[in-house]
């Protein structure tokens, strides 16, 4: 389902036929627990205001979801945890007042892993999403719930927060177009910070023209985000001819499954048809691009974290005799084992004893991977490759094993620490398994349009 789909609906009906229809069609589905709170009364609300002609816009009338980690109005922002369980908003996240300017209408809340820690939604303090494809498997994640609610065609878009990922992979997971902007393309004012070095904000759609359409909305400097950029995005109709595409070797390795690499080389061949210019490239850098991740990522959300103190707002431990046992009883109460693990590995990295050997040389070698990335973009305009090793897994599969879990992470994590447009397209079902696999192309920063507009060039195919 297309916004434009949605917008012929409203054309031939109400914004509140259609909004009461796509409720209860997300209520039909609450089996796959994709969404976590509907906003059911503030979104009837505003659909009769569309219908008034009080409320206009580009996206008049337009169903969304949002990842639970968005402030929006309508139901608590629970970050899947019991942390936040009954946290209600004071305010709404930047891109989500832009998407409601244009008249779009927030539905309802999508699950996550809590505070977006994973890749399958099982961290959820609520338990996980269902894949869209096979209800025995994962989502992915962490925003494994807006992408399959999109994937539903419950809503024809959904927001999503990729610190490392979570866009890209549920996307891929799900069948669906997943966009990891430019970081500081689109403002993050409002949305819980996990790492705030990679943290950006993207949608979910099932189309690339919708993608450019809610990029385009969302995207502009903020002054509530000093680590915006001025707007610079503009939909680029026209694709460039004879682009040149590195195909990133080290990410078409035995590592990942035949049958992905597979479909990604089937959309590489397509491409050439295209007239556009492929060749194999390395980043031998990509080797060490996940254990630069694990050491910067928690560090930065132990740090991020350390506002859930029971004090200002969130889960607060009750009967506690100290302030010490009031900090580490709501910590413990509030946050899943996966928090803990990282905010562990975060505080250990950051201490004054290990802050050389790994924050530190984590950083210089980050800095090895960036200077690699714009080696390349020297020489090509944009590169390709997988987005997950595999395609979606069993629920329960990867839980007993994090290592395993977060070796998911290898191809997508680069680009985050980079701050690179990545976006994740479909590149159809696996051989093998019929389940959905994602192609992603990846960009030097600002050039989301490019990326976007070759995507659409190959959707007909
Ligand atoms: N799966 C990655 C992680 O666990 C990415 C998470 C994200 O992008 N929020 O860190």
């Amino acid at each position: 389902m297309t916004i434009s789909d949605i917008q012929d609906q409203i054309k031939a009906s109400s914004a509140r036929a259609v909004v009461e229809k796509v409720i209860a069609k997300a209520r039909e589905k609450a089996d796959y627990h994709a969404l976590l709170n509907l906003t059911e009364e503030r979104a009837l609300q505003r659909a009769d205001d569309v219908d008034a002609g009080k409320i206009t816009g580009k996206l008049a009338g337009v169903p969304f979801v949002v990842k639970d980690n968005f402030l929006a109005f309508g139901a608590p922002t629970t970050a899947a945890s019991k942390m936040l369980e009954h946290f209600d908003a004071p305010l709404q996240a930047t891109a989500v007042e832009k998407l409601e300017a244009e008249g779009a209408i927030c539905i309802g809340k999508s699950n996550l892993d809590a505070f977006a820690h994973g890749g399958s939604t099982e961290n959820s303090a609520f338990g996980p999403t269902k894949n869209a494809f096979d209800t025995e498997r994962v989502s992915g994640g962490s925003s494994g719930g807006s992408a399959v609610v999109t994937a539903l065609d419950i809503v024809p878009f959904a927001l999503g927060s990729d610190t490392g990922g979570s866009i890209r992979q549920p996307a891929s997971f799900n069948g669906v177009v997943g966009v990891k902007p430019t970081y500081g393309m689109i403002s993050r004012y409002g949305v819980v910070a996990m790492a705030s070095s990679t943290d950006v904000i993207g949608s979910f759609t099932t189309n690339v023209a919708d993608a450019e359409l809610v990029s385009s909305i969302m995207a502009g400097c903020d002054v509530r985000d000093m680590t915006t950029l001025p707007d610079f995005f503009q939909v680029q109709t026209e694709v460039k001819p004879g682009q040149k595409i590195g195909l990133i070797a080290d990410f078409m390795t035995d590592g990942v499954d035949a049958d992905v690499r597979a479909k990604v080389n089937q959309y590489v061949d397509g491409l050439k048809a295209k007239g556009h210019i492929i060749e194999s490239v390395n980043l031998p850098m990509a080797e060490y691009a996940l254990a630069i991740y694990y050491i910067l990522v928690p560090a930065e959300l132990s740090s991020n974290l350390a506002r859930y103190d029971g004090i200002r707002y969130g889960h607060r431990a009750e009967a506690v005799k100290t302030l010490a046992e009031l900090y580490g009883r709501t910590r413990d109460e509030g946050f899943v084992t996966e928090n803990k693990r990282r905010i562990m590995i975060g505080s250990y990295v950051l201490s004054s004893g290990f802050f050389d050997a790994y924050y530190l040389q984590a950083q210089k070698a980050r800095t090895l991977l960036i200077n690699q990335f714009n080696e390349l973009f020297k020489k090509y305009d944009l590169l390709i490759g997988p987005v997950a090793p595999t395609t979606a897994f069993k629920i329960g599969e990867n839980t007993a094993d994090p290592i395993k879990m977060y070796l998911g992470d290898i191809m997508t994590v680069p680009t985050s620490l980079a701050g690179l447009p990545a976006i994740s397209v479909p590149a159809g079902k696996s051989d093998v398994s019929g389940l959905p696999v994602g192609v992603q192309l990846m960009g030097p920063m600002r050039s989301d349009a490019n990326l976007l507009a070759l995507a659409r060039s190959m959707e007909t195919i």
